[in-house]
């Protein structure tokens, strides 16, 4: 490889959101290698940069030792579960890969002295007393519930990482992600945006949980790469939300989707899992201010291409 191009390790490499920045980091010219254990990861995700020179793929488990020969520049951690069923499913490997594999990353950017930057998220809000979140809102996480296996790992991955930067002044960004969706999510992982496409397009009714008036805000994938990248690029240590402020409940989500597909399927209600947060919005004030960066793609754009992209997926099955 070219010396100064730059080199950058993408963990959880061939999931929904790794793809998308390993193609992000190809396009920028770096040295790509992207790692996982495909537990939740696909190779359909990234079967297309095999053939790139600058990309190369590591089959590791990143709770073990992680060693990269040569330089590193960058190191992007993606690698978790990141849907209430895995949580469910794979509660130790969601801890593990919170709190081990971001020690271990660490360890690996002190000594190869690279950028770090980590993927946490919303749910360190827990279900939040205000509203919209501000990086500032400290949380109302249940530590003990379903979803705390990945809230309170993805709460001490940011402790650790602030330690690091702190203690051994390694360079760090953390990035607090709000509800993505595109293109690569995988159909069946139990999350409301594929499980109402696939309902459709199976023919099957809509399954809401609860009564429908709990909210999320969608971001489409481009979107947030565009903020993780301006996110690595400058030089803020402190967290920053980056998702679509545009909020939505649940109940008239699963109506657009409805209309969208044309499905003549109807709701249907089921309980409402443990812990649900009822409201979420990020407050993207700092994005805007720090990265110069806000979503542009609408709600109506992002799940037309999304639902082309289940449709083919669904199709070739
Ligand atoms: N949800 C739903 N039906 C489904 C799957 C999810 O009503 O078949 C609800 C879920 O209870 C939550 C919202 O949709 O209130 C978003 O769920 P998702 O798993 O997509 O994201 P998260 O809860 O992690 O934000």
């Amino acid at each position: 490889m070219d010396t100064s191009q730059k080199k950058v390790l993408i963990t959880g490499a061939a999931g929904f959101l790794g793809s998308h920045l390993c193609d992000r980091f190809i396009k920028e010219g770096c040295y790509v290698i992207g790692m996982d254990n495909l537990i939740t990861g696909s190779m359909k995700n990234i079967e297309h940069l095999f053939p790139k020179e600058n990309f190369e793929f590591y089959f590791h488990d990143v709770t073990k030792f992680v060693h990269i020969p040569g330089k590193l520049d960058y190191i992007l951690h993606f690698a978790s579960p990141a849907s209430p069923i895995d949580y469910l499913k794979i509660p130790i490997q969601t801890l593990k890969v919170g709190s081990l594999g971001t020690h271990n990353l660490l360890g690996l950017a002190k000594e190869k002295k690279s950028r770090f930057l980590i993927a946490s998220t919303s749910e360190i809000y827990g279900d939040p007393n205000i509203h919209p979140q501000s990086e500032e809102y400290w949380g109302n996480v249940n530590p003990i519930g379903p979803r705390g296996v990945y809230d309170e790992a993805k709460r001490f991955m940011e402790a650790i990482t602030m330690a690091y930067h702190t203690f051994h002044g390694l360079d760090t960004r953390i990035a607090r992600i709000f509800n993505t969706y595109g293109p690569r999510m995988r159909l069946n992982d139990g999350r409301a945006l594929p499980a109402f496409i696939g309902q459709a397009i199976r023919g099957e009714d809509i399954t809401v949980f609860g009564d429908g008036s709990q909210t999320r805000s969608f971001c489409y994938v481009d979107d947030q790469v565009e903020g993780i990248y301006r996110l690595l690029m400058c030089d803020y240590n402190l967290p920053i939300n980056i998702g679509n402020p545009d909020e939505i409940t649940i109940k008239e989500f699963a109506e657009e989707i409805i209309k969208l597909t044309g499905t003549n399927q109807k709701i249907v209600y089921k309980p409402l899992p443990t812990d649900d947060p009822q409201q979420r919005q990020p407050d993207i004030t700092k994005a805007r201010e720090i990265l110069g960066w806000e979503p542009k793609v609408s709600r109506a754009e992002g799940l037309k291409i999304t639902y082309e992209y289940f449709k083919n997926v669904i199709k070739n099955n």
